[in-house]
């Protein structure tokens, strides 16, 4: 039998005692917090420096939008796609607790190589948080889940909370590495990084015992899920399967995995756009708007902290409005319909200032466009990332749902390699061309989506 639960013996009762000494966070399990600023300060390096990476590689390093958009694609797309990599170590080898704290280090290091300026230590700086990030991202997030037992209902809660500690991050990060990168120094600025990531680290260390409940809980199941994979090994052996099935899968099962291949796609077009935030829109920002309000000038990379400014403040509103809808909230596949809807009305919006610029080159537009651009993104990734996370784990089949995880930051890691690829437009192709192609596929694929609302939800079998 497994060991027995640490210190948090029964986070569902939160019983007095060791619980009591460990205290809690905002009602749950004290080692949320911990995990709530590991990601926190993982975020604030990740986004703080991506706030200037194409910026610094265009004023810099001397790469033309082209390249620099070409190299912002691949780093980016392989940050989110080596969350696959990471999330199969951390399962096979060194386990969650280890990955998230090895992978921690390495994201630092990763930021102070950044710091000096040869293009080697950029290459490989980028190369280190590349692995870091994979090493990190997905395990903190499972770690997270196995702070609670299968049936404690504050779960959902517990992820919300973790989400306000990601956005906290990704608003603070550009404005802190994104100010000193624009302001003092390119290379103070991924220093920046760097320090906040090692003040994730030490906190992680720090915290290590609180993490004790959840650690125990997934060494567990591990050890469960290999006795259940001998015991169905020596089931096999012995006797035919009751249940046909092919590639290992019921009929059901590989209907819900054909939702989600629909559900990958439509979100692949939807980050494409969404994370034009760091390529395409970080230049359109720099070169063609004007970076002050009320007299007060900022950086600009100050405009991406706008978005998870924005997640902060509207996500209670949404929660609040799936609740107020009850029956009558949209289903999962209606939903990604309608953040492709919002993410094509932000380029759409942003034509305005584009046929402006064209009509009087030189000049430069106010900063509200892209604020409100941002705003009506917000209103798209809402109703897509957090519905299509909970989805994945939901449609899938139990053995393979931390792969599938996995694949659900793919899409993201697709959608930045084509938010790169948009980016290398800026300069030669017009404007409006730009801007429109990207509204066009986005409301055009939002078009498709409302059509295959009713098969869609027929292949997610019962599950919403
Ligand atoms: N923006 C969020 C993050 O950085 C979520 C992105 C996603 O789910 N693909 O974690």
């Amino acid at each position: 039998s497994g060991p027995q639960p640490g210190p948090l013996a029964d986070p569902l009762t939160d019983t007095p005692g060791p619980a009591a000494v460990n205290g809690s966070f905002f009602g749950h399990p004290r080692g949320l917090s911990t995990l709530f600023f590991t990601e926190m300060w993982e975020r604030f390096s990740y986004y703080g420096m991506r706030a200037f990476l194409i910026l610094y590689m265009v004023h810099v390093l001397g790469f033309d939008d082209k390249h620099a958009g070409s190299v912002y694609g691949t780093y980016t797309a392989s940050v989110w796609g080596a969350a696959i990599i990471g999330g199969i170590i951390a399962d096979r080898w060194l386990g969650q607790y280890k990955s998230v704290l090895f992978g921690g280090i390495i994201i630092a290091l990763g930021h102070f190589t950044l710091a000096f300026h040869a293009l080697p230590f950029f290459y490989t700086g980028l190369g280190l948080i590349v692995l870091g990030t994979g090493l990190l991202k997905p395990n903190v997030s499972g770690i997270v889940g196995s702070l609670y037992t299968p049936e404690d209902t504050r779960r959902d809660a517990g992820f919300s909370l973790f989400y306000m500690g990601i956005n906290l991050g990704a608003a603070l990060g550009p404005l802190i590495a994104g100010y000193l990168a624009q302001r003092v120094d390119w290379h103070v600025g991924f220093a920046c990084a760097g320090v906040g990531m090692t003040f994730g680290v030490i906190q992680y260390v720090a915290g290590r015992k609180h993490l004790q409940p959840a650690v125990d809980r997934l060494e567990q199941q591990r050890r469960e899920a290999r006795a259940a994979a001998a015991v169905r090994k020596e089931a096999a052996r012995t006797s035919k399967p009751t249940e046909p099935t092919f590639g290992g899968f019921t009929r059901v099962e590989w209907k819900r995995l054909a939702a989600m291949a629909v559900f990958f796609v439509f979100a692949a077009v939807f980050w494409g756009a969404y994370e034009q935030a760091g390529s395409t829109l970080n230049l359109f920002g720099d070169r063609y708007t004007r970076t002050s309000i009320l007299g007060v000038s900022f950086p600009s990379s100050w405009f991406l902290s706008v978005q998870a400014v924005f997640v902060i403040v509207l996500s209670p509103a949404f929660a609040w409005l799936w609740l107020r809808l009850k029956e009558r909230e949209p289903s999962t596949p209606a939903k990604f319909a309608i953040g492709l809807f919002f993410i094509g009305l932000s380029f759409v919006l942003l034509l305005l200032p584009a046929f402006h610029l064209q009509d009087s080159p030189g000049i430069r537009v106010s900063p509200f466009w892209l604020i409100g651009c941002y705003f009506i993104q917000e209103l798209g990734e809402l109703s897509i990332s957090p519905v299509g996370l909970s989805v994945f784990t939901k449609l899938s089949p139990v053995k393979i749902v931390g792969f599938m995880l996995g694949v659900w930051f793919l899409a993201d890691s697709l959608g930045n390699k084509v938010a790169g690829y948009a980016a290398g437009f800026i300069s030669s192709a017009p404007l409006p061309e730009l801007f429109g192609t990207v509204a066009a596929v986005c409301l055009g694929s939002s078009f498709i989506a409302f059509l295959m609302i009713k098969p869609v939800r027929r292949l997610m079998g019962g599950i919403h």
